[in-house]
């Protein structure tokens, strides 16, 4: 059975991102006007009447969907870059990908450029200006894809990582299929890199030329956007890395995974950018450069901390951890087909000071890009607010998942390091 919680967040999660776009572009991105609107209307008049006109997408919007769909399929498809192999998964299975991610990116940004400002083919600000009708159409799209993906999962699995739970509805909310290939393609991949992380810096950097347009380029802007494409960047960089975390090797595609990513990654995500739009802060040189530094920090340390500890297994800790020989616990464990396996678990460097660190700085450098936008609405902080609900609750989640799969070894690392986030909180 699905859990009350999976029923209620694929109910409201997406006519939330509809209600957010639209308390944005025509409500000031003031939360308390949409209160007022809901409390005179009603919520279900409220919600349908803002879904309406664009529940189906809109005619354009599809048009930049299939574009950028489609680009982003041949980009996978065509631009070099070497073999990268998965983890082993928990059935054996070794998934192959093409690692092309940091050109296939350069190539979307540039493309974006040339068609906006040299070859004028659309205007740069065209985003923004069907934002509610692609957030419409790639809702539609992703309950397609994730039911595509329940049959597919069901009579045409692409490998033995697959598991049915015997109830449609919450198969459909979790996924069945861990590595999910069509046509060659892998849909996680797809979805997660190249549609949502790939989608979110054209989103922004058309926010940011809309802005332009109407008010003129504010710091806050610059230094909004400039934060989210070091972040982005870092992503695409450290793909690879990437494709051995949780969203790959232990979450299935489904809806939580591919809806989130197709959908409430560029429709949440994005939202405190969107609010900068029609609010051209001016924060002034010394105050953007700091906000700039403390947040491209903290996109740093979050890489340097995802790195450390792939970089210890990769050298089976024959490595240095902040100039010292690491702390290592070799945690072992066993396979789904009982075959014994073994892990570094690093317990120094960022990994020593608490379970999941690089959390916080995940939180804080999404803090910096919002702030720019100052404090007059609580709008541009509705995504910090999220992620830290969400990486509290995957820390949980994570901490469970360890413990399961390495028993009295997970127990000695958390004697070790007994904080999961926030040293002395949490
Ligand atoms: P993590 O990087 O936290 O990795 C968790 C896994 O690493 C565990 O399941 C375990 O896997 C292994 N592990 C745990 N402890 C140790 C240790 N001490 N030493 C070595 N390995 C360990 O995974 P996430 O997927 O949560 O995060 C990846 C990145 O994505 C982070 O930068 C995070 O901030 C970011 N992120 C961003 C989100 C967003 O929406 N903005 C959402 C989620 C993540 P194993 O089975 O291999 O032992």
């Amino acid at each position: 059975m699905p859990t009350l919680a999976s029923i209620l967040l694929m109910l409201c999660a997406p006519p939330f991102v509809i209600v957010l776009w639209y308390t944005n572009v025509a409500l000031g991105g003031s939360l308390l006007s949409l209160w007022e609107l809901c409390s005179r209307e009603g919520l279900f008049t409220t919600v349908y009447a803002v879904w309406r006109p664009v529940m189906f997408g809109t005619p354009v919007a599809w048009m930049i969907l299939g574009a950028f769909g489609g680009l982003q399929l041949l980009l996978m498809r065509v631009v070099p870059g070497r073999s990268f192999h998965g983890p082993v998964t928990p059935r054996g299975n070794i998934p192959v990908y093409r690692a092309n991610g940091p050109l296939a990116f350069a190539i979307t940004l540039a493309l974006f450029w040339f068609g906006a400002f040299y070859l004028r083919l659309f205007p740069p600000g065209i985003v923004y200006e069907h934002f509610g009708g692609i957030l419409g159409a790639l809702n539609l799209s992703a309950l397609i894809l994730c039911l595509l993906l329940y049959v597919k999962g069901r009579v045409a699995p692409s490998s033995s990582d697959t598991e049915h739970s015997g109830s449609p509805g919450f198969d459909f909310y979790r996924g069945t299929e861990l590595y999910p290939r069509i046509l060659g393609w892998d849909v996680k991949q797809f979805t997660n890199c190249r549609i949502g992380m790939m989608g979110w810096a054209v989103i922004i950097v058309s926010f940011a030329a809309k802005q332009s347009e109407l008010h003129g380029l504010s710091d806050s802007m610059l230094v909004a956007v400039a934060l989210q494409l070091i972040y982005i960047t870092k992503f695409f960089w450290w793909e690879t890395g990437y494709l051995r975390t949780l969203d790959i090797v232990h979450d299935r595609a489904g809806f939580y995974l591919c809806w989130g990513c197709l959908v409430w990654l560029p429709g949440v995500y994005t939202s405190a950018t969107l609010y900068l739009v029609n609010h051209p802060r001016h924060l002034g040189i010394p105050l953007a450069i700091t906000i700039l530094i403390l947040g491209a920090t903290c996109v740093m340390m979050t890489y340097l901390a995802d790195r450390q500890r792939q970089h210890v297994r990769a050298t089976n800790g024959r490595c240095r951890v902040w100039g010292m020989p690491p702390r290592i616990i070799r945690a072992r464990y066993f396979t789904e087909t009982r075959d014994p396996g073994q892990s570094l678990l690093l317990a120094s460097g960022f990994w020593g000071i608490s379970r999941h660190f690089h959390y916080l700085t995940e939180v804080l450098g999404a803090f910096f890009w919002s702030v720019p936008a100052l404090f007059e609405h609580f709008m541009p902080y509705v995504y910090v607010t999220f992620l830290v609900i969400l990486l509290a609750h995957r820390a949980l989640r994570d901490d469970r998942r360890c413990a399961r799969k390495y028993g009295q070894d997970w127990e000695r690392y958390c004697r070790l390091v007994p904080y999961r986030i926030v040293p002395g909180l949490y």
